[in-house]
């Protein structure tokens, strides 16, 4: 069972990761994008992990609302709405329990999922975020559904999320500001797809039972 304190943890990782990354996240996206995904993702993500520490959540619900909240106010360009609509969503199935369990994070991560693709209507292939989030989202969802523990779907969730991420490399973006690229945005790795297997390698180590 993971508790408030296991998903602000999750947060607080990814604000470093990110933080970590922002350089590369940028370079990513000055070849295909207007590089500024990695100082997005780093800003947005900061203002996030000082949450936890300047108000009281009663409950993880309340939290993760909060965090959606704030990255769709704090992060400029399409991945501001698109990972706040994620969090926002991921908040929906978790109810105001006090505890959430391998099940409910599934739940979550598929309404956070099917969240980012009502707004932003990508499919598999369109080289986006999408393209690590939906692997990662099924290969959870696979381990789940075969007895695996959240330590076992949580650990495949993150190497599919990566393998997703690389597997932008070869597509042509059909979506967002690279799409204007056409063909020539081939051969480089989406920046969204890369932040996206950071934050789901971040709840990878943070929310895994067993160290
Ligand atoms: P902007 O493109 O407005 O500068 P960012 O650079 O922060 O925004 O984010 C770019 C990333 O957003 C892309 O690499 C891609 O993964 C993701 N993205 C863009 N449009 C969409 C969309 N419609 N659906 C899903 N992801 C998208
Ligand atoms: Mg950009």
């Amino acid at each position: 069972m993971l508790e408030l304190s296991d998903v602000q943890a999750w947060i607080a990782a990814c604000a470093r990761v990110l933080h970590d990354h922002a350089e590369e996240l940028s370079a990513l996206d000055r070849a295909i994008g207007d590089g500024d995904h990695g100082t997005n993702m780093d800003r947005g993500f900061a203002v996030c992990a000082r949450l936890a520490g300047q108000e009281e959540f009663a409950t993880v619900e309340t939290y993760l609302k909060k965090v959606g909240m704030t990255l769709v106010s704090t992060i400029g360009g399409a991945s501001g709405p698109l990972y706040g609509t994620f969090f926002l969503r991921m908040a929906g199935p978790l109810g105001r329990v006090p505890t959430v369990s391998a099940l409910q994070l599934g739940q979550a991560l598929r309404a956070g999922v099917d969240g980012v693709v009502v707004r932003g209507k990508a499919t598999a292939g369109d080289k986006t975020m999408y393209d690590a989030l939906a692997p990662a989202l099924a290969a959870y969802e696979d381990a789940l559904a075969s007895g695996a523990d959240l330590d076992r779907c949580l650990t495949a969730m993150a190497a599919a999320a990566e393998e997703g991420r690389d597997a932008t490399v070869p597509m042509i973006a059909r979506k967002g500001r690279a799409s204007y690229l056409g063909e020539r945005s081939a051969g480089h790795l989406d920046p969204g797809a890369a932040s996206a297997a950071l934050i789901l390698g971040a709840a990878a180590a943070t929310l895994q039972r067993s160290p």
